[in-house]
């Protein structure tokens, strides 16, 4: 147990959390960009008249990205939302490039022109900005969704980010007016299920009260550190969010570990 993990935290009320429905709609984009601002992350920059209500409240909020299939069906995946200007009509994706199912595909063959369906964000859930604390965790696929909390952050959030990437070279850099503190573990991509490099990074790392911590990667990777904060840290669930962005070895497969 690590007495930095306030036990009093447990007595504080669960941050405020409003979730706000939108209203569904699939939209017709075209690819204005593609640019790998990694070697293993693809930024397309995607416009249309479609995008001119378009509305993501929350930093983690996904929408539905669809792509043809090999059988006429149609493929649906799950990205975030990472940067968007109805004036402009812009909306940016970042796509993590790995074992490539449909829409990684789909993101390899990008260029200016390609067009590309969305649905999408069903909903967000907006953490009250009574929040000033921060602890994001995460894979590449999770880097969007922090990129763009760290982007949205004031000068009175105080953030740590900790990624696990395959190398210095994956390592982004955000800017934002709030205080960050940015921590990588690098680990080859065949090993992104292990959980360890991030629990030992996570180990050195004191959580003040009242930190919301949020973690995105591999499921078991995220069970894993959930029941490292909860079990050996006496970290309150109240105050972590977990998802399974992925599946190791399953398409379009996610989890919510609420
Ligand atoms: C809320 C949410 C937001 C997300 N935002 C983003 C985002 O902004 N950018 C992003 O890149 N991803 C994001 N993801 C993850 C993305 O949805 C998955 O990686 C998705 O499976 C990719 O679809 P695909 O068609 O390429 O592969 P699929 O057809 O789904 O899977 C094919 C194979 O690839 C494997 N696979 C899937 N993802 C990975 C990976 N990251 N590394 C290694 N192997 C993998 C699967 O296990 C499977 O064996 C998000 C997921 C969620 C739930």
């Amino acid at each position: 147990m690590d007495n930095n993990t306030n036990s009093a935290n447990n007595a504080n009320a669960a941050p405020e959390i409003e979730r706000v429905r939108h209203e569904l709609r699939r939209r017709s984009l075209i690819a204005k960009s593609v640019t790998d601002i990694t070697p293993g992350m693809r930024r397309v920059v995607l416009t249309g008249e479609d995008l001119a209500d378009f509305v993501s409240l929350a930093p983690d909020d996904h929408i539905k990205v669809i792509v043809p299939g090999k059988d006429g069906e149609e493929e649906r995946r799950d990205y975030t939302p990472r940067r968007y200007d109805n004036a402009a009509r812009s909306l940016t994706i970042d796509f993590a490039l790995h074992e490539a199912g449909p829409v990684t595909q789909w993101a390899i063959d990008a260029k200016p022109g390609t067009t590309l369906e969305i649905g999408g964000p069903r909903g967000s859930a907006v953490i009250s900005n009574k929040v000033k604390r921060w602890l994001l965790v995460g894979d590449e696929t999770a880097l969007p969704a922090i990129g763009r909390r760290i982007e949205e952050s004031g000068e009175d959030s105080v953030i740590t980010v900790l990624g696990a990437v395959a190398g210095p070279e994956e390592q982004q850099t955000f800017e934002t007016a709030a205080a960050l503190t940015a921590r990588w573990v690098h680990r080859p991509l065949f090993d992104a299920t292990d959980a360890a490099p991030l629990i030992a990074a996570l180990s050195g790392i004191d959580i003040a009260p009242q930190t919301l911590v949020w973690v995105a990667a591999e499921a078991s990777v995220v069970r894993a550190i959930r029941a490292y904060l909860t079990e050996e840290r006496g970290y309150p669930l109240a105050w972590i969010k977990a998802s399974g962005y992925w599946v190791k070895g399953k398409a379009d497969t996610t989890e919510k570990f609420g």
